[in-house]
């Protein structure tokens, strides 16, 4: 790996990995170019793997498979513990390496630190506690017990917009459980992952447990791995588009999998809200990384009777971000991650405009270097918008007004996915019973940030399969046997 001269400085040298991790081996090459999205410009280029790049990487992992299951479970938390501890020592570091190549302010850089090395503290802890089950039949005709066991080698594939989190929320488990695992991060960013793997071998991860390797040809490698029949996991978190492709992949060779697919959140907002609370919430739902997250409120249904006070409050908020590269400390909205990007949000925002809807602030991409969009407010969005479908991933908050409960809930609703939401309301009772009807995977009551390594993370509807974090993401990497037993 190169790591531009101008760029540097920014990031611990001792930080920026060779290339291709395979077998505890780095193994240097060029070929995919990572570029700072404040700029345009090139800032790192990375190693291509080819096919057989992912072969090895599937040979390293089944050869490390047998010894890493048969390390005391003790062992495997202590190892994951320390690299929790590098992360948190090196957590400047990252969140430069982050804010870099993913453009996102150094603040939510930071957070995504120490959120991602929380994965590795909770899974250190998990590590020692994995279930089991002993019991007599109810016919009283033998007793059940059932063990967990290491479901196998696990292929791990990333999205660009938490390079840190998305990738401990993985490796986390999958290690906890016994499995060795390939990673593949995004193209977009995988200097993070790098410097997490360099990170993860001082912390003693043996040889071929952690393989990491970057490709431009994600489809070619992910299926010649998954027909692999030593594969027996795939976690996967990126668009739904991208997961169904995915699935039906698996499906050839049955390989379990573990799906964290997109989000198009509603913000419920009642009359009866605290409506600095609501603001405060709404800030952080919409504008954590710039509005980049698959948990981002993609819809905000305000009643009535705050709409306008909830409208002027969001645009004064909005229109108070200060724009920048991530890496400038003073920046609170970055770059987009692409040009692509930029243009998506460019066409959700101009397609509502021409329907009806009024812009706040914002409303069209700057005219700068780099892939910023502004903050943005859309008022008086049609609710059958395209916004109001699709997934904005952007700066960009388009506003509806409701009435009853019973229409925030059929809005709320009216989306093929299912990830997160938000309500906001004085009244718990109302707020609960809303959120009983909401089809979600996970809800926030008066608070704009649900995300938390002890909690079950993960959609219903078109938004996944599974759930990582909490007690239950370690049995994503684990199968139960049962054994009949007489004695
Ligand atoms: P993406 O689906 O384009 O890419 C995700 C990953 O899949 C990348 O590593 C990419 O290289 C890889 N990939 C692409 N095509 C592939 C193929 N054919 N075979 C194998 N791998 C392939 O998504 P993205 O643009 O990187 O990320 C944004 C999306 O991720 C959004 O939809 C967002 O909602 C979602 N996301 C979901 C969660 C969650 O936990 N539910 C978290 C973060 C992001």
């Amino acid at each position: 790996m190169t790591f531009h001269a101008k760029f540097s400085g920014y990031a611990d040298p001792a930080l920026h990995a060779a290339g291709l991790y395979i077998g505890g081996k780095w193994q240097s090459g060029s070929g995919i170019t990572v570029l700072d999205p404040s700029t345009g410009n090139l800032l790192a280029e990375v190693a291509d793997a080819s096919i057989e790049d992912a072969q090895r990487a599937v040979d390293a992992a089944h050869a490390a498979a047998a010894g890493w299951r048969a390390t005391p479970a003790r062992q495997r938390s202590e190892i994951l513990r320390r690299w929790y501890q590098l992360m948190t020592q090196h957590a400047e570091e990252l969140a430069t390496l982050i804010a870099l190549e993913n453009g996102k302010a150094l603040v939510d850089a930071r957070g995504e630190v120490a959120y991602a090395a929380e994965f590795f503290r909770w899974y250190a802890e998990e590590a020692t506690r994995i279930p089991g089950e002993f019991r007599r039949t109810p016919s009283g005709s033998h007793n059940i017990l059932v063990d967990h066991e290491p479901i196998g080698i696990a292929v791990l594939i990333t999205p660009w917009n938490f390079p840190a989190a998305m990738a401990t929320r993985k490796i986390g488990p999958a290690l906890a459980a016994g499995c060795t695992v390939i990673l593949k991060p995004a193209s977009e960013t995988p200097l993070t992952a790098y410097a997490m793997a360099r990170l993860g071998e001082e912390a003693g991860v043996p040889p071929g447990v952690v393989n990491v390797l970057t490709t431009s040809n994600p489809g070619g490698i992910t299926n010649a791995m998954l027909a692999d029949s030593r594969v027996r996991k795939l976690s996967f978190t990126g668009s739904t588009g991208v997961g169904r492709v995915l699935l039906a992949e698996a499906a050839k060779s049955v390989v379990s999998c573990s799906m964290e697919l997109g989000g198009n959140a509603p913000f419920i907002v009642f009359d009866d809200a605290d409506l600095e609370a609501a603001l405060d919430g709404a800030m952080i739902a919409k504008m954590r990384n710039a509005g980049e997250a698959c948990t981002a409120a993609n819809r905000f249904y305000v009643q009535a009777g705050i709409h306008d006070a909830f409208v002027a409050g969001l645009t004064a908020r909005m229109m108070s971000l200060k724009i920048g590269p991530g890496y400038d400390p003073e920046t609170q909205c970055g770059p987009m991650i692409t040009q692509n990007a930029v243009r998506k949000i460019d066409r959700l925002v101009s397609e509502a405009l021409a329907a009806g809807a009024r812009a706040t602030t914002g409303g069209k991409p700057l005219t700068e270097n780099g892939y910023f969009y502004p903050p943005t407010v859309l008022e008086n969005v049609p609710v059958n918008a395209s916004i109001a479908r699709e997934e904005i991933f952007g700066p960009v908050a388009p506003v509806y007004k409701f009435e009853s409960d019973d229409e925030a809930i059929r809005l709320a609703n009216n989306t093929e996915y299912g990830l997160a939401a938000y309500i906001y309301s004085r009244d718990l009772k109302r707020a609960m019973t809303v959120g009983k009807h909401i089809e979600t995977g996970m809800l926030g009551i008066n608070r704009g940030l649900m995300s938390d390594p002890a909690a079950p993370f993960g959609g219903v509807k078109q938004s996944g399969l599974g759930r990582e974090g909490g007690v239950t993401g370690i049995l994503e990497f684990m199968e139960p046997k049962y054994y009949a037993v007489d004695y």
